[in-house]
């Protein structure tokens, strides 16, 4: 259920400060101490799972859903041009805290954020061959 080394645990047992905005009997959400926008939000379960790949599909339900009303409120309150909801599994793909989050982060016209791949078009044989792979 916790992790005595995960600071999001230790946020959630109140060890640790935390701007906390939102709280249910699963989740809790609270503000990214390294805002990347204005209004940067972090959704987490109160169980502590590792990542996607392994958190049961009743807290990642309860997560996205708190997310998601973190994002209407984000969007009431602080009027963003757009939102992004944003979750990293691994250290390949960013994961810093190996705690389950979900990102919620308010955009902004002027913001300074970047699509971190450049879209091009792929070779439709390999597109086909790794569906393949997948069905
Ligand atoms: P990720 O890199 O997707 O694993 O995201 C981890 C996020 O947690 C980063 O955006 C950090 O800024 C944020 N973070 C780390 N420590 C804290 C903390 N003590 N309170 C709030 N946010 C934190
Ligand atoms: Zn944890």
């Amino acid at each position: 259920m916790s992790d005595p080394d995960c600071i999001f645990c230790k946020i959630i047992a109140g060890e640790l400060p935390g701007q906390i905005v939102e709280e249910d009997e699963r989740t809790i959400a609270f503000m990214d101490i390294n805002p990347a926008t204005r209004g940067h939000l972090l959704v987490i379960p109160r169980a502590h799972s590792r990542n996607v790949l392994e958190i049961p599909p009743e807290d990642l339900a309860a997560t996205i859903a708190t997310a998601q009303r973190m994002a209407q409120r984000v969007n009431q309150r602080l009027e963003p041009a757009g939102i992004n909801l944003l979750n990293a599994c691994g250290s390949a793909a960013w994961q810093t805290v190996f705690h389950f989050h979900v990102h919620v982060i308010p955009r902004y016209e002027d913001d300074p954020l970047k699509l971190p791949w450049v879209p091009a078009p792929g070779d439709p044989d390999e597109i086909a061959a790794v569906a393949r792979d997948l069905r």
